[in-house]
């Protein structure tokens, strides 16, 4: 939001000040005058209008411009339809049945590293194409606004967060793709929060794209591709860290860094991502 806003506000001063120059160049009163003056006030009042709701910005979601009416980046008409995780297991933040002790199957089958999940929408629908414009399709632009919905969802976790870090690519998958989805989102929500970011982890193995494999493999796959990074063991070590990352699908990933950061002496990790896998678990995880 920081870049793109700078853009807009220098725009809408140069639209302020031609306003202001085509103001000052009029002189007495005469009806050609307040023809003139009235296109500049109204110039003045869309600059104003502007100011408050700029025009040309586009909801993350549809690609519309935004309205009056239109809260953060996303129109009304998405903002309407977005998917919610209205009721989620306590321990992954994934979507859940009625049940009483509030934990999916899928968390009261396996062990994690980490304390607990949370992820701002199910992986369905429109979320399903923000994810793959940010992460395929040249959308670094939309980070700030998905890293907004996440730093909403932190305001409202009740939990205590020292460091914040990333789930890391592997050198070569970054490099094709010029960023690192994850770690952007990342270093948003800590300036917004105040709080430290620092890579924790690589990725030493260019393994195959998780979408294909089951859970089981999943975890047989992620198994030491993930290392420790030593020169940040001294900043983990006994504080609380929370990991962030795209989407969390069957936890093998979130599950795999974990283990190492608390292999490294870290307090707690606890994992927030912009979007959970439902259903079946495919096609989600391809970093
Ligand atoms: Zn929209
Ligand atoms: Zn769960």
């Amino acid at each position: 939001m920081k870049n793109s806003k700078d853009k807009k506000d220098s725009q809408k001063d140069n639209n302020f000040m031609d306003s202001k120059k085509e103001f000052e160049k009029t002189g007495n009163t005469t009806k050609e005058d307040l023809k003139v003056k009235g296109s500049v006030w109204k110039r003045i009042g869309s600059w104003l209008k502007n100011l408050v709701f700029p025009s040309h910005i586009k909801c993350i979601f549809c690609g519309d411009e935004l309205n009056a009416t239109d809260i953060c980046d996303t129109c009304s008409n998405c903002y309407a339809s977005l998917p919610k995780l209205d009721k989620s297991c306590l321990r992954c933040g994934g979507p859940i049945e009625d049940n009483n002790d509030g934990v999916c199957l899928n968390c009261k089958t396996n062990n994690f590293s980490f304390h607990s999940a949370r992820s701002v929408f199910p992986y369905v629908d429109k979320v399903v194409d923000v994810i793959h414009r940010f992460k395929f399709g040249r959308g670094k632009f939309l980070c700030d606004a998905m890293a907004e919905y996440m730093c909403d969802l932190l305001s409202t976790w009740n939990i205590s967060v020292d460091i914040i870090t990333s789930v890391p690519l592997h050198k070569n998958r970054e490099k094709t793709r010029g960023y690192n989805q994850s770690k952007l989102l990342a270093e948003y929500i800590a300036d917004k929060f105040n709080l430290k970011y620092i890579d924790t982890v690589e990725k030493v193995v260019d393994n195959t794209a998780q979408a294909t494999l089951d859970f089981k493999s999943r975890r047989e796959n992620v198994k030491n591709v993930y290392k420790g990074i030593s020169e940040a063991k001294p900043e983990i070590k006994g504080k609380n860290v929370l990991l962030i990352d795209d989407i969390y699908t069957t936890g093998a990933t979130s599950n795999a860094v974990s283990e190492i950061l608390k292999s490294m002496s870290a307090k707690e990790v606890y994992v927030l991502t912009f979007a959970h896998s439902v259903g079946e678990k495919t096609n989600a995880e391809i970093k």
